[in-house]
């Protein structure tokens, strides 16, 4: 990502909505802009590989493992303002087991970019699962939306929730309920 020119553009937004950005307050404010945005979209500029970097062990339970409450900081692309909540996350392993801190990991990868909900939680299911090779995967999503909160559109409390389902928790009843049991008792 170029900083320079995206503090260049940020220093055009603050002309255009009516701001000095020459006066005291804002005179760094393009930079640092920047800077957050280069954080915020980091997710473009990295590879699942290199996060997960041979963290995957060997297991021969294949009881379901379950990883609630992940924090979930994300940016929506239709209004580029933050969505934010809970990721749950739980998958039936066949041999091969993540470190749970990776999960979180594949959470943010995705997060950090422009995102609508329900495609994140289908992209953080699938990447457990093309990792994993697990029998199943189930992640729930629990979010609050700024661009829907602060723009005085209905619903100002809601909490928005989506879910992926693969494997076994697609297919299997019972699988998929004992999962929404784990996570929300
Ligand atoms: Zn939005």
């Amino acid at each position: 990502m170029n900083l320079e020119r995206v503090a260049a553009l940020v220093r055009e937004l603050l002309v255009e909505i009516g701001e000095d950005p020459d006066r005291e307050g804002l005179r760094r404010t393009p930079e640092r802009v920047a800077r957050a945005y280069e954080f915020l979209t980091s997710g473009y500029r990295q590879k699942v590989a290199d996060i997960i970097n041979n963290a995957v062990f060997e297991s021969h339970a294949n009881n379901m493992i379950i990883c609630r409450d992940i924090e979930v900081y994300s940016l929506c692309e239709h209004h580029m303002l933050p969505f934010f909540g809970k990721c749950h996350i739980g998958y039936i392993a066949r041999k091969k087991v993540l470190g749970l801190s990776k999960l979180a990991r594949i959470v943010d990868l995705y997060a950090r970019r422009l995102q609508i909900q329900e495609r994140l939680t289908a992209q953080i299911a699938r990447e457990i699962m093309d990792n994993t090779k697990a029998e199943g995967v189930g992640v729930v999503m629990e979010c609050r939306h700024l661009c829907m909160m602060m723009r005085g559109v209905e619903k100002q409390n809601s909490v928005m929730t989506t879910s992926s389902v693969l494997g076994s928790f697609h297919d299997d009843a019972p699988t998929r309920n004992e999962f929404m049991q784990l996570i929300h008792r």
